[in-house]
C-alpha cells in the first residue's frame, strides 16, 4: 500500500481509469477508517453518489477522497498537538498518557460494526464532535460520543451505529451476518443511505 497523499493523488488523476481511481480510494480509505473501513466507505461513496457504473461520474471519486482528506488533516493536526503536549510533559515528568491521548492513538475513532449504519453527516463535523467527547470529562451517565444518546456501556448506539467498544468486539451472530449481507450490496453500489440496525 502506499501513502494516502500518494493515493489521493491517483485517486484525483482524472486522465487515469476510473477503476484505477476507485481502488486509489479504497486505499485512502484503508488508511482512515474512521468508522472502520466498511462502513466508512459506504459513507463515502453514498454521500459522494459514487455510481454503479464509474464511467458515468469519474469525479464522485474526487468528491469522495475530498471528504475524507478533510477529516484526515484535521485528525492528524490533533494528534500532532497531542504529541508535542506529551513532549512537554514528559520532560517535566508527568508520564501518564490521558484518554484523551489513548483515544487519538487509534484509527477507527468512531467505530461502526454494520457497513450500512453510520452517521451520515459530513465526517469532519463528526469529527469535531467525537473530539469535544473525547476530551471533555467523562459524563454520569453514559451517552453516545457521536450523537448524545443515552446508551448501555455494553454496546453500539442504536441511533447512530457507532460503538464505542471498537473492532475487536465480538458482535452476535444475528447482527454479524446483517453487516456482512449489507457490505455485499456496498461493495456491488446497490445500497444506499445508512439505515437502522435490527437489535434482536
Ligand atoms: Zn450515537
Amino acid at each position: 500500500m502506499t501513502s494516502f497523499p500518494a493515493a489521493a493523488k491517483r485517486v484525483r488523476d482524472s486522465s487515469a481509469d476510473p477503476v484505477a481511481r476507485f481502488w486509489a480510494l479504497r486505499e485512502c480509505s484503508l488508511h482512515f477508517p474512521i468508522y472502520g473501513f466498511r462502513a466508512t466507505w459506504h459513507h463515502l461513496t453514498v454521500q459522494a453518489g459514487v455510481p454503479r457504473q464509474l464511467s458515468d461520474d469519474p469525479e464522485s471519486l474526487t468528491r469522495a477522497v475530498d471528504e475524507l482528506e478533510e477529516a484526515r488533516r484535521h485528525w492528524l493536526l490533533l494528534r500532532y498537538t497531542f504529541a508535542d503536549r506529551r513532549r512537554r510533559e514528559k520532560a517535566i515528568g508527568q508520564r501518564q498518557p490521558t484518554l484523551g491521548d489513548q483515544w487519538l492513538s487509534v484509527m477507527s475513532l468512531a467505530y461502526c460494526p454494520d457497513p450500512g449504519r453510520h452517521p451520515d453527516e459530513r465526517l469532519i463535523k463528526v469529527l469535531h464532535r467525537l473530539i469535544d467527547a473525547n476530551l471533555s470529562e467523562p459524563q454520569p451517565q453514559p451517552t453516545c460520543a457521536v450523537c448524545g444518546n443515552p446508551r448501555p456501556v455494553d454496546t453500539f448506539c442504536t441511533a447512530c451505529g457507532v460503538d464505542p467498544r471498537g473492532p475487536t468486539v465480538q458482535l452476535p451472530a444475528g447482527i454479524r451476518q446483517q453487516a456482512d449481507d449489507s457490505w455485499h450490496e456496498i461493495w456491488q453500489r446497490t445500497a444506499q443511505k445508512p439505515r437502522r440496525l435490527q437489535v434482536t
